[in-house]
């Protein structure tokens, strides 16, 4: 079969891109500073739209019970669905709107903290744009990265993007009552996030009836 391989951006985006990337990754440690003096545990989750980062937020801050010491930063093109969905927990929310971008980056995030109030907040948790590529490129200054999946994005998500699964530091294998019906093996999506990821813990969950959420917060290495 033939095949192109693009082996990066045209020329004429390289100088551009290289700068904007270089350009992020300095204002993402300058917000991992501020997380730092703040004492506040930043966690930046990723994930196709629908794989259910809402519902996965939404069941950990039920589970942490911390109400407004728990900040979210929900970011998504247009509207205001998952904040209004995680306010209901308790949570401080702020909505991001990026317009047409198909990621959050680091001067969003830092424009987000400053028209927030983190007072006594412990952790904060962002929820990126909804897709699997753009994200994984631009480092937030969280401290840990999440990636969501479900087995309704069928048996091949995990090999077709190992990008983000590299990048990720924990990975949620959501929606698993539905394997079975979507005809997806739950074993096998395991071992390809293993190829890319030797370590990293991967937790099935089924985030609106709250399974496998205890096993997210202890990898997250947040306290009950
Ligand atoms: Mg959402």
């Amino acid at each position: 079969m033939k095949v192109l391989r693009s082996r990066g951006p045209e020329i004429f985006d390289i100088e551009l891109e290289k700068d904007l990337l270089a350009k992020n990754k300095g204002l993402a440690k300058e917000n991992r500073k501020k997380f730092d003096h703040s004492n506040i545990l930043a966690i930046d989750i990723m994930g196709s739209i629908g794989s259910g980062k809402t519902s996965l937020i939404k069941a950990i801050l039920k589970r942490l019970g911390m109400g407004v010491k728990v900040a979210v930063i929900a970011g998504d093109l247009t509207t205001t669905i998952d904040a209004e969905r995680i306010e209901a927990e308790g949570a401080r929310v702020i909505q991001v709107n990026t317009g047409k971008e198909c990621h959050l980056d680091a001067n969003l995030i830092r424009q987000a903290i400053g028209r927030m109030k983190l007072d006594g907040v412990k952790v904060l948790f962002i929820e990126n744009v909804g897709n699997l590529i753009c994200p994984g490129e631009f480092p937030l200054g969280a401290h840990k990265r999440l990636v969501v999946t479900s087995v309704t994005e069928g048996p091949y998500t995990i090999v077709k993007h190992p990008y983000i699964f590299r990048e990720a530091d924990v990975i949620v294998l959501n929606k698993i009552d539905l394997a079975k019906p979507m005809k997806v093996s739950i074993p096998q999506l395991e071992k390809d996030a293993r190829k890319i990821n030797p370590r990293i813990p991967f937790i099935r969950t089924n985030a609106v009836k709250g399974i496998g959420i205890t096993k997210v917060v202890d990898a997250l290495g947040l306290k009950t």
